[in-house]
């Protein structure tokens, strides 16, 4: 390979790994706090990121300047909920009584238009972006760290006081100072489907998602909708392999539930005829695991921390989190505190949520009986979602639901024979 540094490169103060949302997030807060900050991608933004693009509202408090309409793409209103397609149940996401003022509402996003905005305010923020520029390794300078990059055939070196590993489910830059060796993975695909909303699809609504537990074991189907397309992919979360894309027919389950639940919607099979599918593994949060190197030079944020919620999936919000909480260190002086920083904000309820998800994967069907499927539902897990309702508090009540639910439902069998 040619050996052609990019010596002339200033020293950074920080260098961010990844432009996704939790590295265009730290990329921001650190320049708006003064850092001479690179911000390093490996493809041209903006780049397809495979993602569902559901955001809690409470995002908005972290997007610095950017206001949610100019990357938001619509708004749902309401859920439905299905067990194998039956048994649905759609409800509301504001609790009953809600004020159209204070109606809350899912933000949907399209990837590539989020993705890149938040990196455009990095840069008007002063971040300088190296997009097209791969990360492939680093080593330990004095002072500092040395980057080896590639930008096509050529192979270079940057050099910063600190790098941020923002770089995703692939995480080389974690695998580099030997962080996150076993991490725990799950597998999703996605399909997009473009489409025209017509009110004579009444299952069809651009303010309905729609969610099905029972037709993928171990985990769930999807449909969001898009202004210009629906959005329809299915998840394997909790595989019986620590990393689900180890599991030779993940792949053939995921995809026949995304058939089933396009078929379920009515949506013809032609319409997904020559559409590409995107899989991406879902790093899921797996346990407190330092976050840092014992330096304090190199930090990890979003997937590449895998800070993602062990029961529903979603990452994008503790990405934007965790990508502020690692430049918020750097600027105080005091990088190795990190690890205690985003613990502090995620861990007890990400433990939470695994105690939970541990239950309601082995159970689904009494799960979404006795728990999903109930009107209050919907609007406590968009509270969960959004960090307004605590999953510690949620879980007892949860579980003790179930076991009622369980209890209602054997005396059932036993007096008629019949499963409830
Ligand atoms: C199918 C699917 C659906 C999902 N749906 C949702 C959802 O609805 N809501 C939600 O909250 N979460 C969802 N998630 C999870 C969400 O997509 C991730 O948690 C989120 O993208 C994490 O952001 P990030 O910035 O940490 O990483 P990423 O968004 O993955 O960004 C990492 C960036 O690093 C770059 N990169 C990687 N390696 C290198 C390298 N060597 N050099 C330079 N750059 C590199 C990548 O190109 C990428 O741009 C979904 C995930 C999947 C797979």
């Amino acid at each position: 390979m040619q050996q052609a540094a990019f010596e002339q490169r200033p020293r950074y103060d920080l260098v961010v790994v990844g432009a996704g949302p939790a590295g265009a997030t730290a990329a921001a807060v650190a320049a708006r706090g003064g850092l001479r900050v690179a911000l390093l991608e490996k493809y041209s933004l903006p780049r397809h990121k495979p993602c569902g693009g559901g955001l809690p509202l409470p995002v908005q408090r972290e997007l610095l300047d950017l206001a949610p309409e100019a990357v938001v793409d619509g708004r749902v209103r309401s859920m439905r909920h299905s067990w194998g397609f039956q048994r649905a149940v759609e409800a509301p996401i504001d609790p009953p009584g809600t004020p159209p003022q204070q109606s809350r509402g899912l933000l949907m996003v399209q990837r590539p238009c989020f993705d890149h905005a938040l990196v455009r305010q990095a840069q008007a923020a002063g971040a300088e972006l190296l997009e097209g520029h791969a990360f492939v390794g680093l080593e330990r300078a004095a002072g500092g760290v040395t980057l080896q990059v590639r930008r096509r055939a050529v192979a270079g070196t940057l050099l910063a006081d600190a790098v941020i590993g923002a770089d995703g489910a692939a995480g080389g830059v974690a695998a580099c100072v030997g962080l996150r060796r076993s991490p725990r993975i799950a597998l999703a695909i996605e399909l997009e489907v473009p489409h025209r909303w017509d009110p004579a699809e009444p299952l069809l609504r651009p303010d309905l998602l729609h969610l099905d537990y029972g037709t993928l074991r171990r985990g769930y189907a999807w449909l969001f909708p898009k202004a210009d397309h629906l959005n329809i992919g299915a998840g394997l979360f909790h595989g019986r392999l620590r990393d689900v894309r180890r599991d030779p027919s993940a792949r053939e389950r995921i995809r026949t539930a995304i058939a089933a639940t396009a078929a379920s919607l009515g949506i013809a099979e032609e319409r997904l005829t020559g559409l590409r599918a995107h899989a991406h593994p879902l790093p899921f949060w797996d346990g407190p695991e330092p976050l840092h190197s014992a330096d304090g030079r190199v930090l990890l944020v979003g997937d590449a921390a895998g800070l993602i919620n062990p029961l529903f999936g979603d990452g994008l919000f503790h990405a934007i989190r965790s990508g502020r909480l690692a430049a918020e260190a750097l600027l105080a002086g005091d990088p190795t505190s990190h690890t205690a920083r985003v613990h502090g904000l995620l861990a007890d309820d990400f433990e939470a949520a695994r105690r939970l998800a541990r239950v309601f994967y082995a159970i689904p069907r009494l799960a979404f009986r006795h728990a999903i499927s109930q009107p209050r539902a919907t609007p406590v897990a968009v509270g969960l979602l959004g960090g307004e309702v605590s999953f510690q508090g949620l879980g007892r009540r949860a579980l003790r639901r179930v076991a009622a639910g369980l209890v209602h439902d054997l005396g059932w069998r036993v007096a008629t024979g019949n499963q409830p």
